[in-house]
Parts: structure tokens; C-alpha cells; sequence
């Protein structure tokens, strides 16, 4: 696509940035099949050519408006697009620009900016865990949106009892994780342990940085991925740690991308490189693993459901690696349509665009319920969250179902099972 940008927009790196990737546009349309928005909307301004579109005019000095803002904010970054794209158009790195530039010109309602602050501030505050467990307390009061982010208290379970090991990896623990679902990392530091692998957690890292980038805070993650980059890297240098391994794939998606974020900060760049390039997500630890766990199978649910999370699919290029893990154990994997689509997570979506969010989890649910699976596993705790509030099918974290099979405890959404 033929670009002529306005005079501020070439001058500055996100401005040249954003052409780059406009230029491999050739408009075919390929993406519109594929993107979740244009599915349910059906207005090009809600596919991923017409937002590119959009993003060009506004570089190219034609002055944003609200509606602009609108199609943009609708976008789920589900990038299933990108990986539909025959022309390799990076449409995740232009959409985070386009928000940015757009951000700063539309000013927001005062409604929003107050609900995107708080959402921030919550989050990326040592006070989530209290408000959690009053948000469990009030639960039957919320309001729907509200109720369908608090879900039910699952306990961790007994850590293994501090037999060291060789192997060592660093498990971050994410910002909401430890008091939403304490049982994932507990799974995750039990499966690995008996793979032989210790994990251990450190001080000074903290949120990934998505919470604030994508909630128009871009410069407040970025100062988060450096101190997490700082207090990583040296134990991954020194042989410490091997590895970060990540069991919630929208923070493993992030952390793999620091690199990306942090393009024009020359201090930072290349240990971003090397921070990312030892970043895997649980499933690809242990595949190698599968033999030693698949020899350690205690018990084994009939039917299983894997949503894949678009973080994991689409961003990470893992589409497969959890499901051949799961399989290669003897789990009877249903395969079900649509499985490339958005549930309508998408972080903090689907308390920003309720409507949206719903009806995706909605389709997601009523696809996986023909195959009638006796559960489903994800790999992110925001899609369980998510589909979890739709159904009475049981949820479960992919590294809960293992360390369940492995001889951990039985993960309390099956218990009724
Ligand atoms: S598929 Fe790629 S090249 Fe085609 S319109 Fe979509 S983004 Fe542009
Ligand atoms: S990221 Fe997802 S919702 Fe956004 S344009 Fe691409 S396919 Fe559509």
C-alpha cells in the first residue's frame, strides 16, 4: 500500500515505524475471514483492513475522531489476522501504535478514563488480593461483569517439600495470578519439581507490563519490563536460572516481546533480547518431558476440551504445542470449530466491551459444546476466567490437569466430577 505520511508522523520512530508495516499491506482481505470483530459486527471499520486503513489516514495527518477511537478500542489484539496475513503485515505493532497516536489526540470521556485508571490502579496494586477476597464475600451481589472476574477460591495445595534440584527456572509471579488462582503456580512448581526442575521466584520483578500498556499507560510498562529485565537477567546470566517459564500466556506473549517494546531504548534492547530468548511457556518446558510424566499418570478424565489462547496461537506460535503435550499423555483431546477465535478475554476486554466479549464467549462455548467434553483446559487464566463464567463444564489450567494426573491434588473445579 502506497503511504504518503504527514510531516510529524515521518520525524518521529513510531511514526517511520508504522509505515513500515502499512507498506506490506496490499489490501486483499484475506484477514476479514478470520477476525472476531468483523464476524459479529460485519462493518469493515471493525476488520483488521479497515482499522489498518483508519491507522493510515491518521498518520497521514486526517485528524482522529471518537468513531476512530471506537474501531480501535473494539480490536480484541487477538492478532488472529497476522496469522492469516499472506503479506506478514504486523498488525499487532501497528495497532499498539495507532492507539497511542490516537490516545493522545481524542481525548477520552471522562467515564473511561476514570474506569481505565481504576482498572490499572487495582491491578497493579498490592491491595487486588483484599479487594478479591471481599469482591468473593459480595460475589452474589455483583453486578454480572463484575461477577464473571471473581471466580471461585481454588486453594494451591501442599509445595513439594524443598528437594533441590539441578535444573533451576525462574517463575514469575504475575499481578493478579497468586490471589486469583494461587493453584496454577502451585501446579506449575509441582510438575516441574517432578520433572526435576526447581523454581524459584524473585524479588523485584513484578506485572509484565501488559495491565499498563494496553490500558494507555505504555510509558509506565515499559519502566516495568526494565525492572523486571533487571531483576531477571542477571540469574539467567550468572547459570542460575535456564529458563522464565510462563503459565499464563498473555504475560509468556508480553515478556517474548520486550525486545519489540523496548526497540528504541539502546540500554535496554539487547538484554530485552536475551531475557525473551530464555522466555518459553510451561507446555514447552515439558514437552520433552512427556515419557517421564506420562509414566507418573495417576488418573485421567474421559473428555477434554484445549482452547487454545490467542496469546498462545497467534502471538506466541505455539498453536499445537499444549494440545501434543496433552495428547502424547493420553487425554482424550476433542477438537472443536473455531478454535482459532477469541473468547473475548482479550486482558481487560471484556470489561471494557462487555457486549463484544459475551457474545464471542458465547460462540466459543456453544462450538466446544458439541463435542460435550467432561472439561476444558486453557493455558491463561483470563480465557478461564472467561469461558468459566458461561458454563458448568469444569475449567481447568493445562499445568492443573497435569499436575492433577501426576498424582497432585485434584483441582477443585473437578471436584464435583
Ligand atoms: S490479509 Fe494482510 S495484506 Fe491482506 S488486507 Fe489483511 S493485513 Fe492487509
Ligand atoms: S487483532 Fe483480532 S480483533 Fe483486532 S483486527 Fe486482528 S483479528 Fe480483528
Amino acid at each position: 500500500m502506497q503511504t504518503n505520511l504527514a510531516s510529524w508522523a515521518r520525524e518521529t520512530d513510531l511514526g517511520q515505524d508504522a509505515d513500515e508495516i502499512l507498506r506490506r499491506c496490499v489490501h486483499c482481505g484475506f484477514c476479514l475471514a478470520t477476525c472476531p470483530t468483523y464476524q459479529l459486527l460485519g462493518d469493515e471499520r471493525d476488520s483488521p483492513r479497515g482499522r489498518i486503513y483508519l491507522m493510515k489516514q491518521v498518520l497521514e495527518g486526517i485528524e482522529p475522531t471518537t468513531a476512530t477511537q471506537t474501531h480501535l478500542d473494539r480490536c480484541l489484539t487477538c492478532r488472529n489476522c497476522e496469522t492469516t496475513c499472506p503479506s506478514g503485515v504486523q498488525y499487532g505493532a501497528l495497532v499498539d501504535i495507532g492507539r497511542k497516536i490516537v490516545d493522545e489526540k481524542v481525548e477520552r470521556p471522562l467515564t473511561q478514563r476514570l474506569s481505565r485508571a481504576a482498572l490499572r490502579g487495582l491491578l497493579n496494586s498490592p491491595l487486588f488480593g483484599p479487594a478479591l477476597k471481599l469482591g468473593r464475600v459480595l460475589r452474589p451481589m455483583l453486578p454480572e461483569v463484575l461477577r464473571n472476574k471473581v471466580p471461585q477460591a481454588r486453594p494451591a495445595g501442599a509445595l513439594p517439600s524443598g528437594k533441590s534440584h539441578a535444573r533451576q527456572v525462574l517463575m514469575p509471579l504475575g499481578c493478579v495470578q497468586p490471589a486469583m488462582m494461587p493453584s496454577i503456580d502451585a501446579a506449575t512448581v509441582r510438575v516441574l519439581d517432578a520433572v526435576g526442575i526447581g523454581a524459584r521466584m524473585v524479588a523485584g520483578a513484578g506485572c509484565c507490563g501488559a495491565i499498563n500498556f494496553h490500558l494507555d499507560a505504555q510509558d509506565a510498562a515499559l519502566d516495568q519490563m526494565r525492572a523486571n529485565i533487571d531483576a531477571w537477567l542477571p540469574l539467567l546470566d550468572s547459570g542460575e536460572a535456564e529458563h522464565i517459564v510462563m503459565n499464563a500466556s498473555g504475560c509468556g506473549a508480553m515478556v517474548k516481546e520486550y525486545a519489540h517494546h523496548l526497540r528504541h531504548d539502546p540500554d535496554y534492547v539487547v538484554k530485552a533480547l536475551r531475557v525473551a530468548d530464555k522466555t518459553c511457556d510451561v507446555a514447552e518446558i515439558l514437552a520433552p518431558h512427556a515419557a517421564q510424566l506420562k509414566a507418573m499418570l495417576a488418573d485421567l478424565p474421559q473428555r477434554a476440551a484445549f482452547h487454545p489462547p490467542c496469546t498462545l496461537q497467534h502471538w506466541q506460535g505455539l498453536r499445537g504445542a499444549s494440545e501434543r503435550l496433552l495428547a502424547d499423555l493420553g487425554f482424550d483431546l476433542q477438537p472443536f470449530s473455531e478454535s482459532h477465535l477469541c473468547c473475548g478475554s482479550a486482558g481487560t476486554y471484556n470489561m471494557l466491551q462487555p457486549e463484544i466479549a459475551t457474545r464471542l464467549r458465547d460462540r466459543k462455548l456453544a462450538n466446544i459444546g458439541k463435542t460435550q467434553p467432561d472439561l476444558i483446559a486453557a493455558g491463561n487464566l483470563g480465557c478461564m476466567t472467561q469461558i468459566g463464567s458461561g458454563t458448568d463444564t469444569p475449567i481447568v489450567h493445562t499445568v492443573e490437569l497435569l499436575d492433577w494426573a501426576t498424582g497432585g491434588p485434584k483441582p477443585k473445579a473437578l471436584e464435583r466430577g
